[in-house]
């Protein structure tokens, strides 16, 4: 087990700047909280954050993120709680160490979680920030040199199979060669020991007969490169037993070339002498055609910059050559965590925190064809997702910014639309809070909830949204046709006709009405007036009874305006002159009237104080004085009000039954706008004069669904 100063001086060998006091004081802090605590190997347990520090520091990471190794277990494992760890060490640390501890939480989730895939991109989008995937690599990497140390069988298949399928192609998508390498040789050695083994013999045998071969092969490749004057420095690797066997599998036969089981690896200063020892073993040596690749002026997607070159050697075997500088080799082992390092300065410098990923997806902008480009594309958008879990460990993936209701709907419409309430990690919280990745959502239910129009407001899915609105449509469609039906039941029974559904059948598709829903939906909503139904059914019932008696005009707009001066209760006209009253003011009876003239339209009958006046200011000639006739009183007219009414059931219904019982009629009604809250609504009512009118409004003002009323003025 690594000593304390042994740890910190590793750290302050690659970052003098390193904070030593925190470093020790996280070491002493774990030791002290995982106390006696035994791993399954007999170790103390506190050698295990140890040892993932250590891997991390051949990484050459920051000190927060070998404080958070030394920290990622103690949140799950012991007494330690977040706010312990954030008051001791900062918030930083706390949302590493939280990440971290999020991660291990997800390998209790259940089987259905972890479609690989699905997986892969839910660690890798929970990691904000990459040092808590490192520190999570690193954790596993050490987990899975210990593995054979944990007894249950089923369980150590179990965490060689989640290395295997999620932890070594992550580790691959951030170009950690060396990890990918181990990480997938351990879980090899657990999933398939024997082939592990048969492939271990071979190798032995291979080198049995031609042990001394690769050494040879590096002097020689070696001395070829000094004559050109290219300094360099030549290895050979064995390949690990998985990639041999995953290779052998491919190409379905047994391997005997030493291509097959070692790579030879040339290091050089620059780029340009890259290019150059390329030339030299291409000058040399016989090329195997096909195999050239050039990775550094099109590097892979996870920042992988080498050549490959494939040649017959100088002992006449066919081997595989890669050829890199020093800073392309380093980050073809260590990925990212190579790449932060080369950048470490700039760090320093803005002093701000350092984005993990989004320096990930630097090195993936670099990509330049069209497959590294969608690989790119397809990081940025789950960027753009949050994962959560049901209580049954289900994942359910949802745009950034999902609420508990989107989560809702997402699993079920039914559980959306009888969602009251949420619980996110055990907590009640309100339905409008953001979710989180790695959240665990309870969706709370109750037969009797319906959605609420407030939810549209702060849902983000397509389907939340969909489902919402047709909910709520089909209330206000509930109400349009409560509303239609009673104007019509009205304006019937008032002109003495009886109101029969068999009556009004007849006269469906007149009015483009599929059903009678549909007609008194219409009504309701002012698409066509109750009267026009009326007289559709009955044709005698052009003119309303009232109107016949007193005044035969008034809102006749079939019949022409031409009028005797008689008939109006109007002083002041010219006989013979239409006359129509002004649809920005409705005058009433009571009010100040004026009359403008109009060529070949005659008179238009404006209340004094309207606004519309002021264009025919310039225009005193067209101007006629016109006074309410008293002894005509008694005649309907129509008042237009603007009224304000909550958008919930039975609120149209309520006002138009005030009204009826305020003598007034409503004869036409028009939504003008419409919230989840409230209507705004024009409503057409028949009064006797303007003091009708305002006896009507004070009525309508004393309701508590209302909320404004007002004459309506253009
Ligand atoms: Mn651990």
């Amino acid at each position: 087990m690594m000593r304390q100063f042994e740890l910190v001086e590793r750290v302050k060998r690659y970052d003098p700047g390193a904070d030593e006091e925190a470093l020790n004081r996280a070491y002493v802090y774990a030791m002290k909280m995982h106390g006696s605590q035994v791993r399954e190997s007999g170790d103390p347990y506190f050698s295990h954050p140890i040892e993932v520090a250590g891997i991390l520091t051949e990484l050459k990471l920051d000190h927060n993120s070998i404080i958070t190794a030394l920290l990622h277990d103690l949140v799950e494992d012991t007494e330690a709680s977040l706010e312990d760890i954030e008051r001791l060490f900062g918030r930083d640390i706390a949302r590493l160490v939280d990440g971290v501890t999020k991660l291990s939480r997800l390998e209790l989730q259940s089987e259905q979680t972890k479609a690989a895939e699905n997986f892969r991109k839910l660690v890798l989008a929970m990691s904000e920030d990459i040092r808590v995937l490192l520190v999570k690599l690193a954790d596993r990497l050490h987990n899975m040199r210990t593995l054979n140390y944990v007894r249950d069988p089923e369980k150590r298949r179990r965490i060689a199979r989640e290395t295997m399928e999620i932890y070594a192609p992550l580790a691959e998508r951030l170009g950690m060669q060396r990890f990918k390498d181990e990480l997938q040789d351990l879980a090899f050695a657990e999933l398939n020991p024997d082939g592990r083994q048969s492939i271990l013999n071979r190798l032995e045998f291979l080198r049995r007969h031609g042990e001394t071969l690769p050494n040879t092969i590096i002097d020689q490749l070696k001395r070829a490169l000094d004559e050109e004057g290219i300094e360099a420095e030549v290895s050979g690797r064995l390949k690990t037993p998985y990639s041999i066997w995953k290779k052998m599998q491919h190409k379905n036969v047994a391997f005997e070339q030493l291509s097959d089981i070692m790579a030879f690896r040339i290091v050089v200063t620059t780029i340009g002498e890259c290019y150059q020892a390329l030339g030299v073993l291409h000058s040399h040596y016989s090329v195997v055609p096909g195999r050239f690749k050039d990775y550094i002026s099109t590097p892979k997607p996870n920042g992988y910059r080498s050549l490959h070159t494939c040649i017959i050697g100088p002992e006449r075997q066919r081997i595989e050559v890669q050829i890199r500088t020093r800073e392309m080799h380093d980050v073809a082992e260590f990925g990212v965590a190579a790449h932060w390092k080369y950048k470490q300065g700039a760090m320093q410098i803005d002093g701000r925190q350092y984005r993990w990923l989004r320096e990930l997806l630097d090195i993936l902008e670099h990509a330049s064809n069209p497959e590294e480009f969608l690989e790119h594309t397809k990081l940025e958008m789950f960027q753009d997702q949050v994962f959560c879990f049901t209580p049954k460990g289900d994942l359910i993936a949802l745009p950034r910014g999902a609420t508990p209701v989107d989560f809702a709907y997402a699993v079920h419409s039914e559980v959306g639309d009888t969602c009251v309430g949420a619980k996110v990690n055990g907590r009640i919280v309100p339905l409008r809070s953001p979710l989180q990745n790695g959240d665990q959502v309870e969706i709370l239910t109750s037969k009797n909830q319906t959605p609420s129009p407030d939810w549209e407001k702060f849902v983000v899915t397509g389907k939340a949204k969909a489902r919402i609105r047709r909910f709520i449509h089909m209330k206000e469609r509930e109400q349009y046709c409560e509303l239609g039906r009673q104007l019509l039941h009205k304006v019937f029974r008032e002109e003495g006709y009886e109101f029969t559904e068999k009556a009004l059948n007849e006269v469906l598709r007149r009015f483009k009405a599929d059903s009678l829903d549909d007609l008194y939906a219409a009504v309701g909503k002012g698409t066509h007036t109750a009267r026009e139904v009326l007289v559709a059914v009955f044709p005698g019932a052009r003119t309303p009874a009232r109107l016949r008696r007193k005044w035969p005009f008034a809102r006749s707009r079939t019949r022409p305006a031409a009028t005797k001066s008689t008939g109006l209760p109007i002083k002041g006209l010219i006989p013979g002159m239409a006359v129509h009253f002004a649809h920005c003011c409705h005058p009433l009876p009571g009010e100040r009237i004026v009359g403008i003239v109009t060529t070949g339209k005659g008179v238009t009958v404006h209340t004094i104080d309207c606004e519309t006046l002021e264009a025919f200011q310039d225009t005193p000639e067209r101007w006629i004085d016109l006074t309410w006739d008293e002894e005509m009183n008694g005649a309907m007219h129509i008042g237009r009000l603007k009224v304000v009414i909550a958008n919930e059931p039975g609120s149209l219904g309520s006002l138009s039954t005030i009204i009826g019982k305020n003598q007034g009629n409503i004869s036409n009604l028009k939504i003008v706008n419409r919230s989840v809250d409230f209507f705004e609504m024009l409503v057409d009512v028949e009064v006797q004069d303007a003091r009708h009118l305002s006896d009507i409004i004070a009525a309508l003002r004393a309701m508590p669904v209302i909320t404004s009323v007002e004459r309506a003025r253009n």
